[in-house]
């Protein structure tokens, strides 16, 4: 019999069936993928139902519509039709009608927050929700102040100033020439990965990371500033200076006006704190009503982009390419280790993101960083899917073209590292990416480490990425063993073969000591990772020993 391909996307057993993190993906009908649906949104046919009316929703108005062939979801003041995209989703139609007729902002944010979706469902869109008269009022008041140094107490901080004496707060000074800000943290682990600048146009924004939370400075300053500026951290007082150069040396009464969110905390999506789920999450979505209905700014909640140029793009594998793209100058930007970042582009109209994770431009030290300060340019190790719909469209790019890069996202912490010895790595394909920035710092900053291991795991000697440097990396560096495994050798090679299994790991993963603190971390395609997980807990690693990297 014919073993015919199945043609269910994603396919069965497809990485795609099952999201990263763990959530179901359903089998698709053929034609309802997201290039059919791009399509269809492009047809011109009415969606809505409105023929392109745009009406304001009351709440009583978008309850009626919680029916499959009649489901209307609010997202941030925002109401769409999702009827005819549910057949779609790749989530299914059941985690839709969850949101069916309310406000499915909170259950968007856990699932999808970096989806586009304002690009994706523009041709659904119904509407905006009706306006609150009292809200209203509350908004203009706070638009009308303008800042000098901090907010008066009152303002935003006071509500969650309750919530414990560690409420980040800032302030501002002058000299002839610049203008600082100043950042109280109220933390000590920060350092310049914590905190992320972009002056663009009028507003200025500064995300400070702090623990679970970003804390947000969003501000139309008062008078022009310079491109470039510089950033510094205190790490014992936790305090962070962004230092401004003005463009004319005049003396400012204010610093500015305040934008959305400013002065706010917003939990980040990848939070392992309970608390900071159930409480903050919730709280922050009221505010987020108040503001939202009346100045949509997806990006302000949502992860911000910004546009960054590409520099040049070489050959690793015969699929896989490092990407170099350099930060706007007004950027400052460092992507921790082990976190990712999404990539955006405007594919026939509409724009897609996908993550990606950066890695450092070499594992060899003798490689040398083009000379910009700031470490502005970042890189990518991306395998090209000649079927896929991101990453034909990125390597068709040309060096100056820009693509957007987003704020970082991920759950992996540096302190995991603290008085590591043991350092296991077990990647998959490009489940390497994460690996790249963990082994530079590893091996460079960790003194108590003892043994890194990378297992790695692809079909053919012709997919290994950046072989030779890792080859090199362990000549010159006894500490560290490489292990090559081919599930789909040739039938001369003499290496390690399979797919990951008890026997290959049991085999790698031996302590160094009974006693020794030891961290895995395990990179790859879903069901690859999936398989690692439960077979490291079968081999007793305990969960604080174990860190699988999904999105
Ligand atoms: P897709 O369109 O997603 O296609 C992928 C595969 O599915 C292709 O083989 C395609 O043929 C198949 N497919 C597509 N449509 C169908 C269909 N209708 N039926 C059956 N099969 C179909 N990747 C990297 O290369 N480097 C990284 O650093 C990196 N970091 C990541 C970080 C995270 C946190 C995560 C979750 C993923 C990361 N990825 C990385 C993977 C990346 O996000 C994309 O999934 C990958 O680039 C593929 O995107 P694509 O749109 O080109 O392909
Ligand atoms: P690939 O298809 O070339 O496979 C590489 C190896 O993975 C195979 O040789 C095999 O050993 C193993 N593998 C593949 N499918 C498996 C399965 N079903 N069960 C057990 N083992 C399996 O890999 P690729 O195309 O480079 O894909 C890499 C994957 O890593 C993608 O799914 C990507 O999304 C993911 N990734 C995730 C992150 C992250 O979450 N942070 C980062 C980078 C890449």
């Amino acid at each position: 019999m014919l073993n015919v391909p199945s043609q269910s996307f994603p396919a069965p057993r497809s990485q795609q069936r099952v999201a990263s993190g763990g959530r179901s993906k359903v089998p698709l009908k053929q034609g309802r993928s997201l290039m059919d649906w791009i399509r269809l949104t492009k047809s011109g046919k009415d969606l809505t139902g409105l023929k392109g009316r745009l009406i304001e929703v009351t709440e009583e108005e978008l309850k009626k519509h919680n029916k499959k062939d009649d489901c209307w979801i609010c997202i941030r003041g925002f109401v769409y039709n999702v009827s005819p995209y549910m057949e779609y989703h790749p989530g299914g139609e059941d985690e839709l009608m969850r949101a069916a007729g309310s406000d499915g902002t909170e259950l968007f944010d856990q699932v999808h927050r970096w989806v586009n979706y304002e690009s994706m469902l523009k041709e659904c869109l119904v509407g905006r929700m009706a306006i609150k008269p009292a809200v209203l009022k509350d908004y203009r008041e706070e638009e009308k102040k303008v800042l000098n140094g901090m907010l008066p107490k009152s303002q935003v901080t006071d509500t969650l100033a309750k919530e414990g004496p560690s409420y980040p707060s800032y302030d501002w000074f002058q000299t002839n020439s610049l203008v600082t800000i100043a950042i109280y943290t109220k933390q000590k682990d920060i350092n310049l990965d914590s905190i992320i600048v972009d002056h663009q146009d009028d507003s200025f924004r500064a995300e400070t990371i702090i623990k679970d939370c970003l804390y947000l400075i969003h501000i139309g300053l008062s008078h022009e500033v310079q491109e470039d500026f510089s950033v510094r951290v205190v790490e014992s007082v936790g305090k962070i200076e962004i230092v401004l150069k003005k463009k004319e040396n005049t003396s400012w009464d204010f610093l500015g006006h305040p934008l959305e969110n400013h002065n706010s905390l917003i939990p980040r999506k990848d939070t392992e704190d309970p608390y900071m789920k159930d409480s903050y999450i919730r709280k922050n979505i009221n505010q987020r009503r108040e503001t939202f209905i009346f100045t949509f700014n997806p990006d302000v909640v949502g992860l911000y982009y910004r546009k960054c140029q590409l520099i040049s793009k070489e050959n690793v594998t015969h699929d896989t390419r490092l990407f170099c793209l350099m930060l706007p100058p007004s950027t400052h930007l460092q992507v921790p280790i082990g976190q990712h970042v999404y990539l955006k582009l405007p594919i026939t109209g509409t724009e897609i993101v996908k993550p990606y994770t950066p890695v450092s431009g070499s594992l060899l030290s003798e490689f040398k960083e083009p000379v910009l300060p700031n470490n502005k340019y970042i890189y990518f190790l991306i395998k090209i899917y000649h079927t896929g719909l991101f990453t034909p469209e990125l390597d068709r790019l040309q060096i100056g073209d820009f693509v957007s890069v987003s704020s970082p996202e991920g759950n992996f912490k540096i302190s995991k590292f603290q008085e590591l010895e043991d350092l296991f790595l077990l990647a998959a394909g490009t489940g390497f990416t994460p690996m790249v920035k963990i082994l530079n710092y590893a091996l460079t900053d960790i003194p108590s480490l003892r043994k890194v291991k990378l297992m790695f795991f692809n079909k053919t000697e012709d997919d290994i990425i950046w072989r030779s440097q890792l080859e090199k990396l362990a000549f010159k560096d006894k500490r560290l063993d490489v292990e090559f495994v081919l599930s789909a050798p040739i039938s001369e090679w003499n290496g390690k073969q399979g797919h990951i299994s008890p026997a290959l790991l049991s085999e790698f993963l031996k302590r160094n000591l009974d006693k020794s603190k030891v961290l895995v971390c395990i990179c790859g395609p879903v069901p690859f990772t999936e398989q690692g997980v439960r077979l490291l807990q079968d081999l007793n690693f305990s969960k604080n020993e174990i860190h699988s990297f999904t999105a």
